[in-house]
């Protein structure tokens, strides 16, 4: 296949305003949180972006004091139709404002621009939209509660780094549309557009404490765990921080819904179209460069077919461009961080130790910032490590089976289940399939298609609790998880 050369198509960074310096944002404004700071850098050159606040026990208790007084003096006594204004002008602050989040996003986070530009934000100002929508017809959604469902109070939600702004909206949306006030922190790698989405809280004259924006790492994340000021925590991220979580509130009157890891099988029958499955396998895997926790990571292929499909899959990665997260034509960006990049690298070594047989697309990599080429592994067994953990990078292991019976056995061979693929002519093949299988989503001859209608999350150790949809509302009132 001709490989095509790019001139170079940057997006301008004119049109992000970057401080040197963020503090915290709590009741309303952005204050400076008493503890230190820490370096939000751009994983695509090094280069520090802006230093930002760590949140203290002090600082997290503030905030869920702010959300407290929010919540009891002016949120729970709002009509929905009121909250459902605020959310409607939120959304529409993020679609104005939409290239420069999607420019943010990609310096804080190195996706590619034509990821955070189609896919992050206008799916986040969606969540928004939809969520606003509901917020005057709660008692019509088939709630606990019935005729008047009734919000928890005060949320604590914890996100991670692979889809900030998407993440934020997945949390903040129904939250707020429910009624609920809200603590949030955003991942330490990646905290500059939840900092910006403060600013978008101001723009909307949101009641000062209905949002708060709590930025640090580990221990500011467990310092919102162990507040007794929160009512319900929504988490996701790793599922070793997610247990901590399950036993930290286990014995409390707290909820929570946690949204964890995942090993997805991405399953190709020998009557699939291969061009469109191939494409899907790379939108699986390759898409945010891996670091999806739905992620197509196992591609169980039909052993009839297994040749042909490895061989159309390696030339078409031959041909991903992989670079400067804010070059339009850019596929693939950076590696989030020094830290994700040294996990990816340490797994895939076992991997090629325990005798997998590994390729990459040899592409030339930038000399600075974090890279890692597409990568597949063929010749993959089920005890393999590259087999079993999730490598939250682009990696693809590929693993071969006979029999649609076989197929479902080694899908299910997974301490995980939130999401699963499968490429079929057969729309009874499909049904049975999706049937059998022990995951979330179900994704037919496509994969990672996302809407905010949609209800999405895991079975087993990737989590329990569902966001977006009507039952995304569910763990937002009160009478379930
Ligand atoms: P990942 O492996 O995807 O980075 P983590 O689970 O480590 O996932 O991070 C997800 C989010 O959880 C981040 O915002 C992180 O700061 C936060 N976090 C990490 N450790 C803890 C903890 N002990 N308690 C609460 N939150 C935590």
């Amino acid at each position: 296949m001709p490989k095509f050369e790019y001139a170079p198509a940057p997006e301008s960074r004119a049109v992000v305003d970057l401080q040197s310096s963020y503090g915290l944002f709590i009741n309303g404004e952005f204050v400076d949180g008493s503890g230190a700071s820490f370096k939000s850098i751009s994983p695509a050159t090094e280069e520090v972006l802006a230093e930002v606040s760590v949140a203290s026990d002090a600082d997290v208790d503030a905030a869920v004091k702010a959300a407290r007084t929010a919540y009891t003096r002016v949120w729970s006594r709002m009509s929905g139709a009121d909250r459902g204004k605020y959310l409607y002008r939120i959304a529409r602050i993020l679609q104005e404002r939409a290239r420069e989040f999607a420019v943010l996003e990609s310096l804080d986070n190195g996706k590619p621009i034509k990821e955070s530009r189609d896919v992050d934000i206008p799916l986040a100002a969606a969540h928004f939209f939809y969520n606003a929508g509901w917020a005057d017809k709660l008692g019509y959604a088939a709630l606990p509660g019935g005729a008047n469902p009734q919000p928890h109070g005060v949320v604590g939600q914890i996100i991670p780094w692979n889809f900030p702004m998407l993440m934020l909206s997945w949390k903040i949306a129904p939250a707020l549309a429910t009624g609920n006030t809200v603590v949030l922190k955003p991942a330490e790698t990646t905290p500059l557009t939840a900092l910006l989405f403060a600013e978008v809280c101001q723009q909307a004259d949101l009641p000062p404490g209905v949002v708060n924006i709590v930025t640090g790492a580990g221990p500011t994340g467990q310092a919102i765990v162990d507040h007794p000021g929160i009512d319900k925590l929504a988490f996701t991220g790793s599922t070793g921080v997610g247990k901590m979580i399950a036993r930290a509130i286990s014995g409390t009157r707290k909820k929570a819904t946690l949204e964890l890891g995942g090993k997805a099988a991405n399953i190709v029958f020998d009557d699939a179209p291969i061009d469109q499955a191939v494409e899907g396998i790379v939108r699986g895997i390759f898409f945010n460069q891996g670091h999806v926790c739905c992620a197509g990571s196992r591609l169980l292929v039909q052993e009839t077919i297994a040749e042909e499909v490895e061989s159309r899959l390696k030339r078409r990665l031959e041909t991903l461009r992989v670079g400067d997260p804010l070059d339009k034509n850019t596929d693939v960006g950076a590696i989030n961080s020094k830290a994700q990049l040294d996990r990816i690298i340490a797994l895939t070594d076992v991997g090629e130790a325990e005798g997998a047989e590994r390729w990459d697309n040899g592409c030339e990599l930038p000399s600075k910032g974090f890279w890692f080429r597409p990568t597949v592994f063929t010749g993959v067994s089920q005890t393999h490590r590259i087999a079993q953990e999730e490598v939250f990078g682009p990696v693809l292991s590929v693993l071969t089976f006979r029999t649609p019976q076989e197929a479902v056995a080694k899908a299910n061979n997974t301490p995980y289940g939130l999401s699963a693929g499968i490429w079929t002519e057969k729309g009874s093949r499909i049904l049975w399939m999706a049937d059998q299988l022990k995951a979330g989503v179900v994704w037919a001859n496509t994969f990672n298609q996302f809407d905010p209608t949609s209800p999405f999350g895991g079975y087993k150790e990737s989590g329990y609790g569902r966001e977006g949809g009507r039952h995304g509302l569910e763990p937002y009132v009160k009478g379930t998880h």
